[in-house]
């Protein structure tokens, strides 16, 4: 049988496996940050009615521009924000997995570095290989927060031409001050300069404002967004990204052409117009996270503090054991692989329940 390695891949993913969380079968799923929540009756009737409209005309080719859904967008940010957003300013792509493979493509690759502060969203790195950019692993504190002045020193050492900063940052749910981001952004730019992605995936479920304002008279900053958590939209594969509009232009020399489905398009548009019910599980699910929080400490867990829909949960001397034993209570969470800590992300009520009762059944074990 062929093996991947028989064949002439590239050296750089000789002996590398592909991404993806364990999607293990079990009663209680809590493992990849999803919304626990089905989209609600009346939005998919509205998704049927217009991707009934898109299919009729799917001979054509969709909006290769997307205006309509940017414009959509746009407006989200702005009433969300109270930063004002124009389409202009606003890309869209299949998942924000796509928007930062896009950015990575237009200012990295080939001969070009980027840098994360790790443990952070381990795709960072990985679209960081896919596209041939060179990756350094920046610096945190103990309490997982960015260490800045040694994050600032590593800039102007290594004068990275892309800086990803994750708030909340996953897995460990931390959010970023604007004051780190400012910090981070000049040394970039007095370095290079340098493009600063901000990933706010999950910011929607923070206790603090977006980092959305910082775009004002900073060319080379991006936030980038997604519809896989707040909007409770993970299968529709759908991410943003806000910029200045030259970002917005640069990015459009790498996209393909019509990347964006016109079903994707009609179904991401249907879910802006529901924006108030699905921010409305955003509350409930944060409210369901900070009583998690509550919960395990009670317990006697540790826990680190969450602006995110996850919490990072230890510390275990055996992390894995600990996976496997709640598993065996059918509740999957996360490892992520950082020494000591489990990553779950909030459910249901139910589910929660059943998550604290298998981590109180586990603990007591230990
Ligand atoms: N950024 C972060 C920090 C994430 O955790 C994820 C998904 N797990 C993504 C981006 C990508 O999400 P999507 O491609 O579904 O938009």
């Amino acid at each position: 049988m062929t093996k991947i390695d028989d064949l002439p891949v590239r050296d750089e993913l000789r002996g590398q496996s592909p991404y993806g969380a364990p999607q293990l079968d079990v009663p209680v799923q809590l493992n990849t940050n999803e919304n626990p929540y089905p989209l609600p009756e009346p939005l998919v009737a509205r998704i049927a009615e217009r991707v009934a409209d898109a299919a009729r005309q799917l001979n054509r080719y969709p909006d290769r521009d997307a205006v309509e859904l940017r414009a959509g967008l746009a407006a989200y940010l702005t009433d969300t924000t109270g930063h004002a957003v124009t389409k202009d300013q606003v890309w869209a792509a299949n998942g924000s997995n796509e928007v930062l493979q896009q950015l990575l493509q237009t200012f990295g690759g080939p001969g070009r570095t980027a840098i994360g502060f790790e443990p952070s969203y381990s795709m960072h790195a990985l679209i960081a290989r896919g596209t041939g950019t060179a990756w350094i692993s920046g610096p945190r504190n103990e309490d997982f927060t960015i260490d800045v002045d040694a994050a600032r020193a590593t800039i102007a050492e290594l004068r990275p031409d892309v800086v990803f900063i994750c708030s909340p940052n996953n897995p460990t749910g931390t959010a970023v001050e604007a004051d780190t981001v400012l910090a981070l952004y000049e040394a970039a730019q007095a370095a290079k300069p340098s493009m600063v992605v901000v990933d706010e995936a999950y910011v929607e479920f923070s206790h603090r404002a977006s980092l959305l304002p910082l775009l004002a008279g900073r060319p080379n900053l991006v936030v980038s967004r997604t519809m896989s958590k707040a909007f409770g939209a993970a299968g529709l594969r759908l991410g943003y990204l806000a910029a200045d509009p030259a970002v917005v232009d640069a990015v459009q020399l790498v996209r393909l052409p019509y990347h964006l489905s016109a079903v994707t398009q009609a179904t991401a548009l249907a879910c802006l117009e529901h924006t108030g019910t699905l921010l409305g599980y955003v509350e409930q699910l944060k409210s369901e996270r900070d009583r998690l929080v509550v919960a395990l400490r009670e317990l006697g867990v540790e826990v680190t503090d969450s602006d995110a829909n996850f919490i990072q949960f230890g510390r275990f001397a055996d992390t894995h054991a600990v996976w496997q034993a709640i598993l065996d209570q059918g509740v999957l969470v996360r490892d992520n692989g950082v020494p000591g800590w489990l990553r779950v992300t909030a459910g249901t009520p139910a589910e929660n329940d059943a998550f604290l009762g298998a981590v109180s059944s586990v603990i007591k074990e230990l």
